[in-house]
């Protein structure tokens, strides 16, 4: 029991005999130590924007903009905006990922479909910025259409913010002997080997200006780490600061094909 926490009950039996009842509680305070960490994040989250468009607004309510002053502040209140919709819709998105009583709805997912949106969507974050390659070479897989949408399009999208313009992107479906693979490969800032095995907790960042410069809400993996639970899939990364950095995931072909997981953390 080294490590653990226990509470021992006396509760009262029959002819003055009593029974000891001991609770592990080790794991519920680290729930809610997790929760209480989630809450304080998220507050510091949102509280950050508004306090930009607060700000704005006084300044309109008090004084007189010229037009262009105007159209200047309207724009930054609206990235402000558009920062906490964002945030709230991932946390939102990791709720319902984490609820127990909403399983997966698995149906036959149009893999060329889903990776060509991925693909659309990469290149339109990237602007023409960098080089984004598909090469597709497996078959279809069984799961949640929605929530594999979610999880590859961070992938990609964290490829291209966290590659410099010139990088480039590649994106690989193909099939392996126990189901199928998903490579996302950047030739970007790569990360430090002591980050790996933190970046699917909740607003874990390396460089928490530059995820904020690139519209990051700090959730994008923690999503990608439940969808891949709630697929029986795993997630691995490996990375060489200055040269790159590889995300992997493998997934069985069909959700029945593999034991369920273990319930996930609650921290991530
Ligand atoms: P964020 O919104 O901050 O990108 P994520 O959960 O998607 O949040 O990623 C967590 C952190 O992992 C990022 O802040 C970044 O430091 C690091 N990261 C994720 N993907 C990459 C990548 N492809 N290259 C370098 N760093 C990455």
């Amino acid at each position: 029991f080294r490590g653990r926490k226990l509470i021992t009950h006396i509760i009262p039996f029959e002819n003055r005999r009593q029974i000891l009842v001991t609770h592990d509680v080790t794991e519920s305070e680290r729930t809610d130590m997790m929760r209480r960490d989630f809450v304080a994040n998220a507050s510091h989250e949102l509280r950050t924007p508004l306090t930009v468009v607060l700000g704005f607004l006084e300044i309109a309510a008090a004084e007189q903009l010229d037009e262009t002053t105007r159209q200047a502040h309207l724009k930054l209140m609206m990235d402000q905006a558009y920062r906490m919709q964002h945030l709230i819709e991932d946390m939102l998105t990791l709720s319902r990922l984490e609820s127990i009583d909403h399983p997966v709805r698995a149906e036959r997912v149009d893999i060329g479909n889903l990776l060509d949106k991925v693909r659309r969507d990469a290149l339109a974050l990237s602007a023409g910025k960098h080089e984004i390659v598909l090469e597709m070479d497996g078959g279809d897989v069984m799961g949640s259409t929605d929530e594999l949408y979610s999880a590859f399009g961070n992938l990609a999208a964290n490829a291209v913010r966290y590659t410099p313009a010139g990088g480039t992107v590649s994106l690989k479906w193909e099939d392996t002997a126990a189901g199928v693979r998903f490579t996302v490969r950047d030739t970007g800032i790569g990360i430090s080997p002591e980050h790996i095995s933190r970046l699917t907790e909740r607003f874990y960042r390396v460089d928490k200006s530059r995820s904020r410069e690139t519209q990051g809400t700090g959730l994008g993996l923690a999503i990608v780490k439940h969808v891949l639970l709630r697929h029986n899939g795993t997630l691995s990364i490996s990375s060489e600061p200055g040269k790159g950095s590889t995300f992997t995931v493998n997934l069985p072909k069909s959700l029945s094909a593999a034991p369920h997981p273990a319930p996930a953390p609650a921290a991530a």
